[in-house]
């Protein structure tokens, strides 16, 4: 392509909206611009990236078996009904009516599409399994969009729905395609973890996040320095605690602690560290208030509570609502006498001689001990895991990181094709519910992430796999005859030999030529000038470390795409 024909709108200047990186650099190197909130065009530099993350998608899920279709981002509001979800999905869904009156929404995702597809067309258990996928717009009206293509409202999803005759068989699918994630994102170039993540009331480990490693990711994910334990901090297990000590249990006792409230006043007047005192936090979890105890120097993982629960629904009680459900105020309540459900982390239990709250304005309790002066509902692993605590697999050292979601393998069981009634005919003549698998890739915020996880201060630096094009021909002096030919003799060749390339034929200053190359995040800049005309000498230079190599015009293009060809097939 000809840089002085492609619609290619680079900014010089930051624009004012954009909060991270990637999207900074993607209105300024002209991929994209926004029609409206979360609503993006994809312009053709960007539209080129966002098709090299499909064409790598798209072998991938061919290669482990899957099927392409389309289905439509119309979708009748009956479906939904089915599965209970037209309500449940909540304001992300945007509904509408047509000109019948007929309810419809915009797909956020396909799972009752595909149900009901299934459900039609397939009736045995010879025609399974089977694994279908699109890659396609999807609609989601999130309540903040922002970051670019990285939160949009609108945005370009890989989805895949597999179905299988039995749990065993399921397994095996949501493997393959564990499998083919990794190589995709490897593929792609990217730095990346799968972790374990949480996979709400349903269970089980099957549901992994694949995260690209980057400092702006809106996860956290907890990694192990030694294995390769990966998990969302919101799912990570905590190895359970030793314990308890084999310390004797001292006479419990009520001590004034005048308007000490928080824990580091309470732990410093009774000169104890915060590793001695339990924490008695009220959540609200569907409508009903349960205490939850912690130890003093730790934070309550919300997930971890609401799974314990089977809740939907857990938020941190307000003051207020302590007190009417306790008659205790903020500061003062504790496990021992508490009228509310209790329930406790782990380490609540192998503890000894600890401090807490009274129940009483103004006093805590000392040397309490659980199961001798209070019971509890149960103890589970409910706090939140810290970098002081080892691996749960290996013991060694964890280290915490933020990461950006790009896709999402999940195992479904039957939960949709139970509520849609979808079944097979198996073997054993019996009908059975389907049991399913869903598997997401955001490819555009594939492409985001690729910019977050690889830039500078100049600009993008494209991993190989996804740069829009290969290598950029960049001619000095447009009014050199002579370079002018050079370059387009190069152009030419390398395009017969499969390297994308651009040619930058603009009639600009070179300084400016090399703004927009490095802005643009070209893998290889190729740069003829003044020493092609005195010594014949064109520079090669690499974007990501700035290594300039000298070449001939002759050797150039052979040269280049042995390079390309070995370094993707590297990945
Ligand atoms: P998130 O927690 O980031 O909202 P999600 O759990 O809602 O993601 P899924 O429903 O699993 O996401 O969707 C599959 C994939 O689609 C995600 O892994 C992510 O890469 C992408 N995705 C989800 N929401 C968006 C969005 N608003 N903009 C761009 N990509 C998205
Ligand atoms: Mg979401």
């Amino acid at each position: 392509m000809r840089y002085s024909q492609i619609l290619l709108p680079t900014l010089k200047e930051n624009p004012a909206e954009a909060e991270v990186v990637s999207h900074r650099l993607m209105l300024r190197a002209g991929f994209i611009r926004k029609l409206s909130s979360g609503i993006y065009t994809y312009l053709p530099f960007g539209l080129a990236a966002i098709r090299k993350v499909e064409r790598i998608v798209r072998e991938e899920m061919n290669r482990a078996g899957a099927q392409e279709l389309a289905m439509p981002m119309v979708q009748p509001a009956d479906l939904w009904i089915e599965t209970g979800r037209y309500e449940k999905y909540g304001p992300e869904l945007l509904r509408f009516k047509d000109r019948h009156d007929r309810e419809s929404c915009l797909g956020p995702t396909h799972e009752e599409v595909i149900t009901d597809l299934v459900r039609r067309e397939i009736h045995s258990y010879r025609e399974l399994p089977v694994n279908l996928y699109q890659i396609q717009t999807k609609f989601r009206d999130e309540i903040r969009p922002r970051f670019g293509l990285m939160r949009g409202r609108e945005f370009l999803m890989k989805d895949a729905y597999s179905f299988d005759v039995s749990d065993e068989m399921a397994e095996i699918s949501y493997r393959k395609m564990y499998e083919a994630y990794k190589r995709i994102f490897t593929r792609c170039g990217l730095d990346f973890r799968a972790v374990e993540a949480d996979s709400g009331t349903i269970g089980g480990s099957f549901s992994h996040e694949f995260m690209v490693l980057a400092k702006t990711g809106e996860d956290t994910i907890v990694v192990c320095t030694n294995c390769d334990y990966a998990a969302n901090m919101e799912k990570a297990a905590v190895r359970p605690p030793e314990g308890p000590a084999a310390v004797e249990m001292l006479t419990m006792s009520k001590v004034e602690t005048p308007g000490k409230r928080k824990v580091e006043a309470v732990c410093e007047f009774l000169n104890i560290p915060p590793s001695g005192l339990v924490k008695t936090m009220v959540y609200i979890a569907d409508g009903k208030p349960v205490a939850v105890l912690v130890r003093g120097d730790r934070d309550v993982q919300e997930v971890k509570l609401k799974n314990l629960l089977g809740a939907a629904d857990v938020v941190l009680a307000e003051d207020k609502q302590v007190f009417d459900a306790t008659g205790v105020p903020t500061g003062y309540l504790g496990p021992v006498g508490i009228t509310i459900r209790v329930v406790a982390d782990r380490e609540v239990a192998a503890m000894r001689n600890f401090a807490a709250g009274a129940n009483e304005k103004n006093y805590h309790l000392i040397n309490v001990n659980m199961d001798r002066d209070f019971a509890v509902e149960a103890v589970a692993d409910l706090r939140k895991i810290t970098p002081d605590d080892p691996c749960p697999c290996c013991n060694g050292r964890l280290a915490l990181t933020e990461g950006i979601e790009v896709g999402h393998v999940f195992k479904l069981g039957t939960k949709y094709s139970e509520s849609m009634r979808a079944v097979f005919q198996d073997s054993d003549g019996q009908e059975k519910p389907f049991v399913m698998g869903c598997y997401g890739i955001g490819i555009t915020r594939v492409a985001a992430a690729a910019i977050e996880q690889n830039h500078d201060q100049n600009g993008i630096i494209f991993p190989l796999p996804l740069a829009p094009y290969q290598a950029i021909i960049l001619n000095l002096d447009m009014k050199d005859a002579a370079l002018s030919a050079a370059a387009e003799d190069l152009y030419t060749k390398l395009q017969a030999l499969g390297v994308e390339t651009l040619l930058d034929d603009r009639d600009e200053r070179p300084g400016s030529k090399f703004k927009d190359a490095d802005l643009l995040g070209i893998p290889f800049r190729i740069m003829i000038g003044k020493r092609f005309s005195k010594d014949g000498v064109i520079e090669v230079r690499r974007r990501r470390d700035g290594v300039t190599e000298e070449m001939s015009l002759e050797s150039l293009p052979g040269i280049l795409q042995a390079r390309i060809s070995d370094e993707i097939s590297g990945y």
